[in-house]
């Protein structure tokens, strides 16, 4: 196999990957092999496309400055929260990396972790201790600082408040990024 082709086959592998309708119903690379072949693929196609990446790693430069205003505005809520809840929801949630999660964590440089956070419906998520996450927020699914619980909710609840409205401005600033670097990725990858 030549590189290029061993290229076009990495990127065909990631593209379906993502487009897989049945991803939604599967924990995606939740074996020991298939994480380790798609990180290997992501940091292959980071090589192979290195010199125009620079729009991408813009893009993941600017979540990672959201992730980080939100990470003490998240931690003071949950400070507030989390350490009298009757039902913590990470030890019920079903969260693993999905593409843009990995894509984020690969442009970012951040250190991958040595498997799925979690490679079957019945286990918990290895993140959670009953006094926090371990896992620092850039490095976590992004769905685990998107998601505000009701009591969190409840606290922000008036729609001027100062915290809601920083968790709200962050917030939109990293969807639209996440769904900017997918798609700039994709074209990148997709283009002749
Ligand atoms: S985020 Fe909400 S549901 Fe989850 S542990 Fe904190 S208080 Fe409980
Ligand atoms: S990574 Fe952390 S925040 Fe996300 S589900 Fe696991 S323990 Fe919870």
């Amino acid at each position: 196999m030549t590189g290029r082709q061993g290229d076009r086959e990495s990127e065909a592998i990631v593209v379906s990957s993502f487009k897989n309708p049945e991803a939604a119903l599967n924990i995606p690379w939740a074996g020991v092999d298939q994480w380790r072949q798609v990180n290997q693929q992501y940091v292959l196609l980071i090589e192979t496309y290195t010199g125009q990446l620079e729009p991408l790693q813009a893009i993941a430069d600017s979540i990672t400055a959201d992730l980080s205003a939100l990470d003490p505005i998240m931690e003071a809520l949950c400070a507030k929260t989390c350490s009298h809840c009757p039902d913590p929801c990470c030890i019920g949630a079903k969260i693993w990396y999905d593409f843009n999660d990995l894509l984020y964590l690969h442009l970012a440089g951040e250190p991958i972790s040595a498997s799925q956070l979690i490679c079957t419906r019945d286990q918990i998520c290895p993140g959670w201790t009953p006094t926090g996450c371990r896992i620092l927020r850039q490095r976590r699914p992004w769905i685990c600082t998107w998601y505000l619980c009701p009591a969190q909710t409840a606290q922000i609840e008036h729609p001027e408040h100062t915290t809601r409205m920083l968790i709200s401005s962050h917030s939109a600033n990293i969807k639209t990024n996440r769904r900017q670097m997918e798609e700039h990725f994709i074209r990148m990858l997709t283009s002749v």
